[in-house]
């Protein structure tokens, strides 16, 4: 291994890119006979264009024709046979014709006028539902309301058919899609790609008090939102063995055969942006090579059996890894990410060539953008497919992958930190473990060369870290090969240059390291999650405007002390808390009272984003509430605390966290004593759809990890923009919030990032001092008050023996202080209303459309392309 000696010389007389097969516009792969004579295809190629431009009329005529041949041809239905999903896939199906045809006319326009493209490689893409979004971003909400009126339907019916798209865990895999809405709105020429999961992220069942997982068979209906494009596929290998040979200029060349080989097919998602012919594309690899498989585990609960047959199948893209910031290194996920990165970055190169520019133009075409660690076999794959297969040499391809790739850094917690096991890569990939020795090499050596004498460096900096087993740690894989690195907060991108980045600074210099806080699309988490709001606020601006710059929301703050509009904002905030109250008792059969404070912490549940600690405080609460005179305690503010959010199927604790707030809420919700003083609630099967009836119905939203564990957070983000107030500790973007809305309008708490280190020192060695408060919490639990607390001592135990390494007992005294001030604050109503228009107002920078401009701007250079109107 590492025995390959690259050679600047003789080898690359290749630098032009030959032709690629195909000889149609994008984006077409020409696999079967093209026609043949210039008159029939100029003749087709004419008309399709024609057609592409005509724009069809917005009218209720039109649309309801549409609808209705959709439901006779596409979906073969008769009268009565139609029902509200039959309604919605019509719909659907009608609103996709509209979208694919400027889809094509942007991909066309694009590509005729060579521009440079962003690549945003994520393995997760949490899309939700995708016709509201669509009507919307064409101005069709209206006529299709109308029109479904018309037909004796309801449009949120036929909305609330359509099924997730839940191809993410959370945060992560929710930025990549509003960060596709943001490059479509924004006309910025860039595709997404993913992995066509057959089944997303789980769906969620709370079988007494605890979280059960049920397969999601999101393709069980037809899905209108993606294209199949079988024409589009790529060979991907496995396993096999590397050879190498000297060409005919006495270079020496690789070859890599044998081993299993896969397919990956490309799934077209095409997205729309807000007002604007733009329609981007997210293309999604699905795993051709499936075997039948036995799905009676997974119907039977049994989750990591029913994944563990998956694997035995090797049908790479059946299912998503349900972790969520927690590495598991499955064999199954290294080979989904390489079919994900190779399939991925051979449709690249297959573009690329099509312009027939000379391959040192790659970077001026091609930016590629790594959402985490989880895509970085591309950046060897890249390295493999220039050497190997285009002829390049090793410095010219590196130089190549060096301008084409960045990297976004999206943790510190070392759990979710990549590892893979140089013995695993060399048996799956020897010839990607060949090249990433090679990498790690000629970087150690240029470190050597300016840091000489200095093995520990070389040691410490290594993308192979020493040990058994040997492990290639993916972050500095992807650092290394990367111009520019970032995190996505001011506090995050500042803690990973003192941290796991440290030692690459002396090196690459501070500049390679930035920040891109991170963004949330206003469209959906905005416009479409709250209508009323919404059109208050484009009643206040004047027009829309502010849908696609956020930046007029600052005019909100004018209305301040205005009655009329401020009683029109608090009305607006009852009405979606009414809107959950109904959800709540539908799915919960828990009735709550929309005049209580909504207090809301939704999100993974993990213990470094310590639900653990607010169901803590709940108790507090509840024994407090207990304790005091009926008289007194009919003055206590009425509070529901609102919980949702899943857990990794593996983790043991987060599922106590799950159990132990459903054995609160059991307790709490059937004490007459307490009546509405105090509702605690947990809304199974968090989703995006959920979140957008959750979230525009906040008060208050707990957004409490440890300081310096949570990288950025963006549900903060959503709620502020809803007008909602944050109780949160110093951490991710709550200290940009902070900065932006000003801190009268911010509940802080807790210690601070560079505290946490100390604090877990101390605390480590005296697990038995723990606050009054909490210890008789803790008590109260252990007194058997929620049930068996047998069942709870393991979760006890992470504050005890545990060492508490999230620190929830010393932010414990100051999370009730700050508790309290919230309290106090929604007493003072109009002094409230106030503050949460503020919130509104000053939320622009939060806005996807901000951060993609920045990483336009700043990382990708690339310019902004809008398609021209029709004529
Ligand atoms: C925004 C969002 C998240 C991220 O929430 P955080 O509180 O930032 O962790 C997770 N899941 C869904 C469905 C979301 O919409």
């Amino acid at each position: 291994m590492g025995t390959y000696t690259p050679s600047s010389a003789a080898a690359a007389a290749v630098t032009k890119a030959p032709a690629g097969p195909g000889n149609m516009t994008f984006p077409g792969l020409v696999r079967h006979n093209s026609l043949e004579g210039g008159v029939a295809k100029t003749k087709i190629a004419s008309l399709m264009e024609d057609f592409d431009r005509q724009e069809e009329p917005a009218d209720v005529g039109t649309v309801q024709k549409a609808i209705i041949r959709h439901l006779s041809t596409t979906l073969v239905k008769i009268p009565r046979d139609v029902d509200s999903l039959a309604t919605y896939l019509a719909s659907a199906y009608s609103v996709r014709d509209r979208l694919i045809q400027k889809w094509n006319e942007t991909q066309e326009y694009h590509e005729r006028h060579q521009v440079k493209r962003v690549y945003y490689m994520s393995m997760e893409f949490l899309l939700g539902r995708s016709l509201d979004n669509a009507l919307l971003a064409l101005g069709l909400k209206k006529v299709y309301s109308d029109t479904l009126n018309g037909l004796g339907f309801n449009m949120e019916s036929c909305l609330e058919e359509e099924l997730n798209a839940g191809l993410g865990n959370g945060g992560l895999g929710r930025l990549a899609a509003c960060y596709v809405d943001s490059l479509a709105t924004m006309d910025y020429p860039g595709w997404g790609y993913g992995l066509r999961y057959e089944y997303g992220m789980f769906k969620q069942k709370i079988v007494d008090g605890f979280q059960t997982e049920v397969p999601d068979n999101w393709l069980a209906d037809p899905n209108p939102w993606e294209l199949p494009r079988p024409e589009i596929t790529y060979k991907v290998r496995f396993y096999g063995h590397v050879s190498s040979a000297r060409d005919a200029q006495d270079v020496e060349r690789h070859k890599w055969d044998g081993g299993q080989v896969f397919e990956a097919m490309a799934y077209d998602v095409p997205v729309p942006g807000y007002g604007t012919n733009n329609v981007t594309n997210i293309r999604l690899w699905s795993c051709k090579k499936s075997e039948l498989f036995d799905l009676t585990a997974f119907n039977d609960g049994n989750y990591d059996a029913a994944m563990a047959a998956k694997l035995q199948a090797e049908n790479l893209t059946a299912v998503l890894y349900p972790n969520d910031n927690h590495m598991v290194g499955k064999e199954l996920r290294l080979k989904q990410e390489f079919l994900f990165a190779s399939a991925t970055l051979q449709d690249i190169i297959f573009r690329f060539k099509k312009t027939t520019r000379p391959w040192v133009d790659f970077p001026d075409l091609v930016a590629i953008q790594l959402n985490d660690t989880h895509p970085t076999l591309g950046v060897p794959e890249l390295q493999r497919l220039l050497v190997d297969e285009e002829g390049l040499s090793w410095d010219e391809a590196w130089d190549i992958v060096n301008r084409t790739f960045s990297f976004t850094n999206h943790t510190v917690l070392p759990e979710a930190m990549e590892r893979w096991p140089v013995t695993m890569l060399e048996k799956i990939l020897p010839r990607h473990m060949s090249i990433i020795y090679d990498i790690n090499l000629f970087f150690l050596q240029k470190v050597e060369k300016k840091f000489p004498n200095d093995r520990d460096l070389l040691r410490r900096i290594s993308a192979i870290e020493e040990g058994s087993p040997q492990q290639v740690r993916m972050a500095f894989l992807a650092c290394i090969a990367s111009h520019t690195v970032n995190g996505v907060a001011e506090i995050h991108s500042e803690i990973i240059k003192k941290t796991i980045f440290r030692d690459f600074i002396p090196y690459f210099g501070a500049d390679k390291f930035v920040n891109k806080t991170n963004g949330i699309a206003p469209r959906r988490w905005l416009h479409q999650a709250n209508p009323q709001l919404s059109e208050l606020i484009t009643e206040v601006v004047g027009d829309k405007s502010w849908i696609k710059d956020l930046r007029k929301l600052i005019i909100l703050e004018d209305r301040i002390g205005d009655a009329e509009f401020e009683e029109r904002w608090v009305a607006i905030k009852h009405a979606n808390k009414q809107r959950l109250a109904d959800y709540i008792e539908r799915v919960c059969d828990i009735k709550v009272n929309p005049d209580a404070v909504f207090d809301v912490q939704v999100k993974r549940i993990h213990e470094y984003k310590r639900q653990f600690m607010n169901i803590l405080a709940v108790i507090h609460r509840y024994n407090q509430l207990k304790a005091m005179p009926e008289a007194r305690r009919q003055k206590e503010l009425p509070k529901v605390m609102i919980f949702s959010g899943k857990a990794a199927s593996g983790y043991y604790i987060a599922k106590l966290i799950i159990k132990l707030i459903n054995s609160v809420a059991a307790v709490v919700n059937a004490d007459s004593a307490i009546g509405d003083l105090l509702k605690v609630v947990f809304i199974p099967d968090y989703n995006v759809s959920v979140a957008e009836v959750i979230i525009p119905a906040s008060d208050v939203s707990q957004h409490i990890s440890t300081a310096g564990t949570e990288a950025s957070g963006t549900s903060n983000m959503k709620f502020v923009l809803n007008g909602g107030l944050i109780l949160g500790t110093v951490d991710g973007a709550n200290v940009e919030i902070c900065e932006e809305i000003g801190e009268d309008n911010i509940f802080n708490f807790g210690c601070l990032a560079d505290e946490v280190e100390d604090f877990r020192h101390t605390q480590r060695y005296r697990p038995s001092s723990l606050h009054p408060a909490l210890k008789t919490v803790l008590g109260t639990i252990e007194s058997g008050a929620f049930g068996d607390p047998g069942v709870f001592a393991p979760l006890l135990e992470t504050l005890r023996s545990g060492g508490d390494v999230y620190l929830v007992s010393i932010d414990f005294p100051s999370y009730l202080e700050a508790i309290k001030s919230v309290d106090r604050a929604y007493r003072d109503r109009p002094k409230w209303v106030a503050r949460s228009i503020r919130c509104t107002a000053n939320l622009a920078k939060f806005s996807s459309d901000r951060a993609i401009h920045e990483y336009a701007e700043q990382i990708w250079n690339i310019k902004q392309c809008p398609v021209p109107s029709k004529v």
